[in-house]
């Protein structure tokens, strides 16, 4: 509380001019209110309240684009150079712990004196990206991730649906949407890219066949993703990193650049790095997601992947069934009649026995 009786009395002596009914007993409120709009209230020393510094607009905010320990490297909205922060003490988060900060988390942070400066505030998330493995706390890789983006390929190596259906019911699972996307398009005929397609879009799923080759469906791709933060996921070998490098020929090269400024060598590259498209929308990637499945599937996803065979499956008179071809099962009775489709039903028991055996 500042005690400086000149301006107080001041500010006393302009009020009681115009307003003789108050007593001295308020002739504080000038200069706490005053007080408050600068910040300075008593208040302001509760964590959850802005602090002064940002009511008076010195915290900027940002996006977490890469992550070394708790340091954190912060892209500016709306551009400049980007910043080094550290998690302090007084930041406020959502999740203080192991998974406190994030890649792609939003923040707040005060760029005063040298780097690291002071993260103020790390934002709730929308959505994770987490790696679960069992008896251990989940691992948060990535925050506000938008769409996942399964890579597959027409061919070398070829089209292989079950995988493509693990992959979908994984992000589905993890919360993140899931998009499809055949690259080499080149290797294949038009008939055969509809029919590997076709059932995707039936479900709701985006679904489209491109070339990272001859460059044939870029224009949708870069259309799915603008405005979006995705992840790239799937099979080795189907051409992912040749369609990121496609979508944006410095990834490669500002990926390395980053990594060198580590300087820690190889195994750096396992850190999650957020990459801004030229067109807009950001992946978030590393050698390590390009292969990862979000979340382990569960019987709930995989239903809602496969609609037309968990109805039949609602059908069966057995209560502990397994669907896969016992005598009075409802399910072959509806592939015998046409409803189910094998080579989904194979995909289906396929995926639902890795997940009654847990995996
Ligand atoms: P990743 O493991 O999924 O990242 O796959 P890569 O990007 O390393 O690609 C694997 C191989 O497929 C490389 O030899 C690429 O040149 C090749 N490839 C990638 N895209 C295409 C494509 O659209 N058509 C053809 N024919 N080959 C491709
Ligand atoms: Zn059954």
């Amino acid at each position: 509380m500042s005690k400086k009786p000149g301006k107080r009395k001041r500010s006393q002596v302009g009020r009681t001019a115009k307003r003789p009914d108050r007593g001295a007993g308020h002739g504080d409120e000038g200069p706490f209110r005053e007080k408050i709009l600068r910040g300075r209230s008593n208040e302001a020393a509760v964590p959850d309240l802005p602090s002064q510094r940002e009511l008076e607009g010195d915290v900027r905010r940002g996006r977490v684009v890469q992550l070394r320990g708790r340091e954190a490297t912060v892209a500016p909205d709306g551009g400049g150079p980007e910043a080094v922060c550290m998690l302090r003490k007084s930041t406020r988060m959502p999740h203080p712990g192991a998974n406190a900060v994030v890649v792609g988390d939003r923040v707040g942070f005060l760029a005063e004196g040298d780097p690291p400066f002071v993260l103020t505030e790390v934002e709730e998330r929308r959505t994770t990206l987490q790696r679960t493995r069992q008896g251990r706390e989940a691992q948060v890789i990535a925050a506000n991730v938008d769409l996942c983006v399964i890579v597959a390929s027409a061919a070398e190596p070829s089209f292989k649906p079950r995988l493509v259906d693990r992959f979908l019911i994984s992000a589905r699972v993890g919360g993140v949407e899931p998009a499809l996307v055949v690259n080499k398009a080149d290797l294949a005929d038009a008939a055969d890219l509809q029919a590997m397609l076709a059932p995707y879009g039936r479900l709701g799923v985006p679904a489209l066949s491109v070339s990272a080759e001859t460059g044939a469906g870029m224009e949708a791709l870069r259309e799915l993703l603008r405005g979006k933060t995705s992840v790239f996921s799937g099979q080795s070998g189907v051409g992912k990193s040749t369609l990121l490098n496609r979508l944006d020929p410095e990834l490669a090269l500002r990926t390395g650049e980053v990594y060198g400024r580590q300087g820690k060598g190889r195994h750096t590259t396992t850190a999650s790095t957020l990459v801004a498209f030229p067109f807009g929308g950001a992946v978030i990637d590393t050698p390590g997601i390009r292969s990862f499945q979000l979340a382990e599937p569960t019987l709930e996803a995989l239903d809602a992947f496969f609609p037309e065979i968990a109805s039949a499956a609602a059908e069966c008179r057995f209560a502990d069934c397994r669907h896969a071809g016992d005598a009075g099962c409802a399910v072959p009775e509806a592939l015998e009649r046409g409803d189910v489709n094998e080579d989904r039903l194979d995909s289906y028991l396929t995926l639902r026995r890795e997940i009654v055996q847990g995996g």
